[in-house]
């Protein structure tokens, strides 16, 4: 057990995630001090997590480290920026050691992956909870907006989105999937979820707009629609869905939950006609996994086409579904 607070910030979070050459003072003093290059525009984002609101109590210590950082990187993605620094305000019941070996373990990993280094933060006693803030780096003005979009862009979304929301059914036991090897898939895409940094870089002069999915496909093509002053047209039957979840739910219900569902921290993104065999020919260099699955139509609002016919989406998305 460290004996203070400065052993235990010495211990786990001194070094964590990248090192980086561009930081010249990192965690240790009163301040980071930081260096970014020249020509680039700082992109800044901040998310909390709190037990039992954004994580079930009891979630394993390595998940909740991943998705501290992971949900940030996630919105740096969307901006089309280059995660570089993080800082980390941390509120602890208690210095568990064990618990705070996993989740430092699993966000150094994440950030290593990302290049992010951690330059500072906060340790505080009180219940579960963390804020996390990046920051990235973009060329000037290219940074990905969510207000872009125009009549006759297509609509593209990365991933599998729904996998995540079943997976937390899961882990709440308010869905029961017999296949092992489904359930293990659909609770990982909750418990992990990968940020699509490379997407959201390699959008930058392609995508007209682009938002993260964290509150919904259908919901956050709204928020992307009503920032561009147009509307969308989806085809149901063009949602990706993975195996696992059209295998344990069903393929019109995982069509649900792809469109409903949460936290799934995907892409979704528009790119104008005249962008679209660039974009082609990026995803035939690897850039992906992505479909189509819509189209920005004028006026606004989201209509979903389905073989029963057309609905608008709305913020109480599920009503529409309502069996
Ligand atoms: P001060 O009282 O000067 O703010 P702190 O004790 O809060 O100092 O923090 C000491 C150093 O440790 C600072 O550099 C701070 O950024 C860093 N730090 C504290 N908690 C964390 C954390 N959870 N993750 C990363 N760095 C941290
Ligand atoms: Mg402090």
């Amino acid at each position: 057990m460290p004996q203070s607070e400065f052993e235990l910030i010495g211990k786990y979070f001194s070094r964590l995630g990248a090192e980086r050459g561009d930081v010249r003072v990192g965690v240790g003093d009163d301040g980071a001090v930081l260096m970014p290059p020249p020509a680039r525009e700082l992109v800044v984002v901040t998310d909390s997590l709190v037990e039992d609101v954004h994580f079930p109590k009891g979630s394993p210590a390595a998940s909740v480290g991943h998705r501290a950082f992971a949900v940030n990187l996630s919105d740096l993605a969307a901006m089309g920026a280059e995660p570089a620094w993080a800082l980390l305000a941390l509120t602890l019941p208690q210095a568990d050691e064990t618990w705070l070996d996993g989740f430092a373990r699993a966000a150094g990993d994440l950030c290593r992956k990302h290049g992010v280094a951690l330059v500072g933060g906060d340790t505080t006693r009180g219940p579960l909870s963390m804020t996390v803030t990046l920051m990235g780096l973009a060329p000037v003005g290219a940074a990905l907006e969510r207000g872009g979009g125009q009549p006759g862009d297509a609509i593209f979304v990365t991933g599998s989105p729904g996998d995540s929301a079943a997976g937390l059914a899961l882990e709440q036991n308010r869905l029961h999937v017999s296949d092992p090897m489904s359930a293990r898939i659909l609770r990982d895409r909750f418990l992990f979820p990968t940020p699509r940094c490379e997407v959201g870089i390699a959008l930058r002069g392609l995508a007209s707009a682009c938002i993260d999915v964290s509150d919904g496909l259908g919901g956050d093509l709204e928020k992307l629609c009503a920032a561009s002053g147009c509307g969308a047209e989806i085809d149901a039957a063009a949602l990706p869905v993975s195996e696992a979840l059209a295998g344990a739910v069903g393929r019109e219900l995982a069509r649900e939950y792809a469109l409903t569902g949460g936290e799934d921290f995907e892409l979704l993104f528009t790119v104008p006609q005249a962008k679209l065999t660039a974009m082609n020919d990026a995803v035939a260099l690897g850039l992906g996994p992505l479909t189509r699955i819509g189209t920005l139509v004028p006026g606004k609002g989201v209509r979903v086409f389905t073989r029963a016919g057309v609905m608008q989406f709305s913020g109480a998305g599920f009503d529409h579904f309502a069996r």
